[in-house]
């Protein structure tokens, strides 16, 4: 039987380097996210999510409890095996767009391709039209610092699409944007997530952007302390 997107059991990390007797970063968190769902992930600084973040997107380990992806405990992966999903199956969204700068848009979009093996002409083609969808369309030459924020984003927005992902984790994205800009991307990530399915897991500070989502949940000092609908109170 196919199990949930993603599940986790009584998750913990606690980091090696942290002084005696503090508490851990992630405890008990138990919680499960299925494939469409748009939840955003809120909690003061300090709070766990970057660490549940990099835990969910296996770019950490936790050091209790379990992780299901389609099924299966990654902790059963290989090294290979991880890589393949980390491109795959997510789609990475950072607060500081992360382009490299020396390369044009297009091939920015095309990046995750390479390691993916797709021909040259298969990542141009899917690279011109993920930035069409984006409203970058005459923008695909254009090096990165030529771009404003908010097309910059857009850029690493495609990117993330570029292997047909599962899941977007996006790092606070509109963190580095005005407020009008912040829209627009949070307009865009509400778009892909109705139209396309993919599921999103958005970090965000502020309760304007977790309006977008339809699910909040609220991390304190490890714990998740609320996990529910996205209703004005629960955001505000
Ligand atoms: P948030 O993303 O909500 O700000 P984090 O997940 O970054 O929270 O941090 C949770 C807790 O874990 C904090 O107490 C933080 O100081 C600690 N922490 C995070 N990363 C490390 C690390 N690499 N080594 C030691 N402690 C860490």
């Amino acid at each position: 039987m196919a199990g949930r997107f993603i599940e986790v059991e009584g998750l913990g990390k606690r980091y090696e380097t942290a002084a005696a007797g503090t508490p851990p970063a992630l405890e008990a968190v138990s919680l499960a996210i299925d494939e469409g769902e748009f939840v955003a992930v809120m909690g003061p600084s300090g709070s766990g999510k970057s660490t549940f973040m990099n835990i969910i997107g296996l770019l950490d380990t936790p050091t209790s409890g379990a992780y299901r992806l389609n099924g299966r405990d990654v902790a059963g992966l290989s090294t290979d095996e991880l890589a393949h999903v980390r491109n795959r199956v997510f789609g990475f969204v950072f607060q500081g767009f992360n382009l490299l700068k020396r390369i044009t848009a297009a091939e920015n979009v095309a990046l995750p391709m390479i390691y993916s093996g797709a021909s040259g002409s298969a990542r141009r083609a899917r690279a011109a039209e993920l930035l069409a969808q984006m409203g970058l369309a005459p923008y695909g030459s254009a090096m990165p610092n030529r771009l404003s924020g908010g097309q910059q984003q857009r850029v690493a927005i495609a990117r993330a699409l570029a292997n047909h992902p599962q899941l977007i984790l996006a790092d606070e994205p509109t963190g580095n944007l005005d407020t009008a800009t912040s829209m627009e991307i949070m307009e865009l990530f509400t778009t892909l997530n109705r139209e396309t399915g993919v599921t999103i897991l958005l970090v965000t500070h502020e309760n304007d952007i977790a309006q977008y989502a339809r699910r909040l949940i609220r991390f304190k000092d490890g714990h998740v302390v609320h996990d529910g609908p996205v209703t004005h109170e629960a955001a505000a």
